[in-house]
Parts: structure tokens; C-alpha cells; sequence
């Protein structure tokens, strides 16, 4: 339960499975962006795996499952619309702005680090845990924020599940984790797997996965390991919400954890991989430079070229033919991975993203979307 609403606090459903305690440990949770509610419906499929290997003792280690990750941003209906990407009392994007538990990290283990990688997992779990079981959350958002991280802290793996506006599968890694986390990427159909060491939105995965490397460029001669796989899961667009996609996304994850020692049984051969990974500096992301209906002119999936025209913003109030139209170029060749729902743009919105490899000149700093 979450405290500082007096109108109506909020809880949490929470799933756990195993012992606690157990390794490894896996945390999953769904809809940090309350609008992208196609992670919920993968999240509850997997549940029902989970239910059913649990009652068969197939669980090892533990699991915990968070299906609705963001009460708050669930309560968010505006003009019968559901949104839930921005907390409406000023705390910005839910999924942004993280705590930051590097900080004094290095102070708190330094005495207490080995030679033994597996000892100092332990001594710097501890002492996250310990971090964040001494802060106090002083509003909702900060409250929940903590509840979230304190399920995930300790955990070997943490899936934060969410989704693009119109948009094909994708991962987000850091490079720590890459090519070890070429099996999550395999399973869950991963069509552009992107990687970036700091994506500068401290956004929910990066809490808990950049901690272990920067801790390790702090102590060159301890032996640290990236120790939480910690990884953003875009399942599809919003409007992608249906069975036919989330048992089948469930069930890979349900592989996943089997391959990882989280529940026992064959998960059977690994599935081909459908990408290789990729520098998120090198996924370009289009923005509109004026307002306007935005017009596709090619589909998802398409293979484009540099300076290929994807799409035009037409101004629907011009009466020039010839200015009503704006072509709206790629910088890179790639994939195109995600387009927007949303087709009434304003200057700057996200139009586009196209998986290029090399990585660009205007692609530095905040790599995120908003
Ligand atoms: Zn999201």
C-alpha cells in the first residue's frame, strides 16, 4: 500500500514464487508508463506460468512478478483517454530520474571489497539494499519509486516491461551485458537490440545495472562483476494488446528463466536471433520540425537509406500546395523500428526511430525520447 493519497491509497499486486532469498532472483514488472499496457497482458500469461510450474515444483530460485508496476499512472484518465506517461503532481516521467545508487556506493563497500567476486556481489547488494531501505519517501511518486526498487535491488535479473507508440519488439542493454544477454534478446524476438552505457534519463533498468560497472571502473583492481541484468523490454505498440502476441511473449520469457536457471525443465533448442545488437547512438530518432498531420510513407519493418523520405507533415490550413507538404528525411539506413500513433504532430515530437550502426553526430548526451 502506498501512503500520501487520501482519496485512495494505492497497493501494489505483487507476485512472488520461490524461496526468498533464492538464486538467482528475478524481478519483473509491467506499464511503468501506465499507457503502454501491452506488458501487462505478457506479465499476466506469465503469471499463470508461474502459478502452474509452481504448483509442479519447478520454481528455483526467485521470481517476482509485478504485473500493474504504476498505480498511480493507471488513475490517470483524461478525456476518457488513458495516459500515465508523466506524473500530473510535477515528477515528471515515470520512467526517468531513478535513484542514483552509485552514489556514496564506492565510500560504503570500499572497506569491505575482496578478491572474491562472489563475495563482493554479496557485500554490494547489501549495501544498495541497505540504501535504499534508509530513505524516506516524502510524496506518492517517491513512494512507490522505492517500493518498485526494493522488490528489484538485490535481484540477478531485472525486466522492466513497457512499450513503443507503433513499433516492432525491442531491448534495451547496457554494453556490460552484451553479448551475455544474447539469449534474452534470441527468446523474446528482439528485432533491434540497442545498447548505450548511459542513456542519461536514469531511467528503472539503468538504477540497478549501472551501479555494478561504474563500481568496477572505481576499483580497477577488485574483481566485480555485472552482477544484475538489468533490461528495457518494448513489447510492440499500444494498440498491440491481445493474446495472440502476449502468451507467446510470456512463454519466451518463461524459456528465458529456464535457461537461467530459474525454473526447472528443458526450454528446448535457443530460437535464431532476429538482430544483432546495436549503439542506441546510432538509432536515429526523427523529430518533426513542424506542426502537421504526419503522413507514412513507409511501413514498419521497412529496410531504409539514408535521406529516405519515411513520411510527410502535412499542413492541412495551407493553401500553396507546395509548402502544405514537409518530406521528413532519415539521417541513417536501418530498420524502421517504431513510428507514432499520435498522427497530429507539433514541432520536436518523436516521429520515427531507425536502427542505423554507426553512430551519430546528434545522438549524444540524453539518448532517450522524452
Ligand atoms: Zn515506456
Amino acid at each position: 500500500m502506498l501512503p500520501y493519497s487520501l482519496d485512495a491509497p494505492r497497493r501494489l499486486v505483487v507476485h512472488r514464487y520461490g524461496v526468498r532469498g533464492a538464486r538467482p532472483k528475478a524481478y519483473l514488472h509491467a506499464s511503468l508508463h501506465a499507457d503502454e499496457v501491452p506488458a501487462m497482458l505478457v506479465l499476466h500469461h506469465l503469471v499463470r506460468l508461474l502459478d502452474e510450474a509452481e504448483r509442479a515444483g519447478r520454481i528455483k530460485g526467485e521470481i517476482i512478478v509485478v504485473p500493474v508496476a504504476n498505480p498511480i499512472g493507471v488513475a490517470q484518465v483524461i478525456n476518457a483517454r488513458q495516459v500515465g506517461r508523466y506524473e500530473l503532481a510535477g515528477g515528471g516521467n515515470f520512467n526517468r530520474n531513478w535513484p542514483d545508487l552509485f552514489m556514496g556506493l564506492a565510500d560504503r563497500v570500499n572497506d569491505r571489497l575482496t578478491d572474491d567476486p562472489a563475495r563482493n556481489v554479496a557485500v554490494v547488494r547489501a549495501a544498495m539494499a541497505e540504501d535504499l531501505a534508509a530513505r524516506e519517501a516524502g510524496s506518492e511518486l517517491a513512494s512507490l519509486r522505492l517500493a518498485l526498487a526494493r522488490l528489484a535491488v538485490d535481484a540477478d535479473i531485472v525486466l522492466d516491461c513497457h512499450c513503443d507508440s507503433e513499433s516492432l519488439l525491442h531491448l534495451f542493454l547496457i554494453p556490460a551485458h552484451w553479448p551475455v544477454a544474447s539469449d534474452l534478446s534470441a527468446e523474446i524476438g528482439s528485432r533491434a537490440t540497442l545498447i548505450s552505457e548511459d542513456s542519461g534519463g536514469q531511467a528503472f533498468d539503468e538504477t540497478f545495472s549501472t551501479p555494478w560497472t561504474r563500481l568496477a571502473r572505481a576499483f580497477p583492481h577488485k574483481p566485480i562483476p555485472a552482477a544484475c541484468l538489468a533490461a528495457t523490454i518494448e513489447y510492440r505498440g499500444q494498440a498491440d494488446v491481445g493474446d495472440e502476441w502476449a502468451e507467446p511473449d510470456a512463454h519466451a520469457l518463461f524459456r528465458f528463466l529456464a535457461r537461467r536457471g530459474l525454473v526447472t525443465g528443458d526450454p528446448g533448442p535457443p530460437p535464431q536471433p532476429q538482430c544483432e545488437a546495436t549503439r542506441l547512438d546510432a538509432c536515429d530518432v526523427i523529430r518533426a520540425p513542424v506542426a502537421g498531420l504526419i503522413a507514412y510513407k513507409e511501413p514498419l519493418g521497412a529496410t531504409v537509406t539514408a535521406g529516405t523520405v519515411i513520411a510527410e507533415i502535412v499542413d492541412p490550413t495551407a493553401d500553396d500546395p507546395r509548402v502544405a507538404r514537409t518530406p521528413i528525411r532519415t539521417s541513417t539506413g536501418g530498420l524502421l523500428l517504431s513510428r507514432r500513433a499520435d498522427k497530429l504532430v507539433r514541432p520536436g515530437d518523436s516521429l520515427a526511430k531507425v536502427v542505423g550502426t554507426k553512430p551519430l553526430p546528434n545522438r549524444q548526451g540524453y539518448l532517450l525520447e522524452d
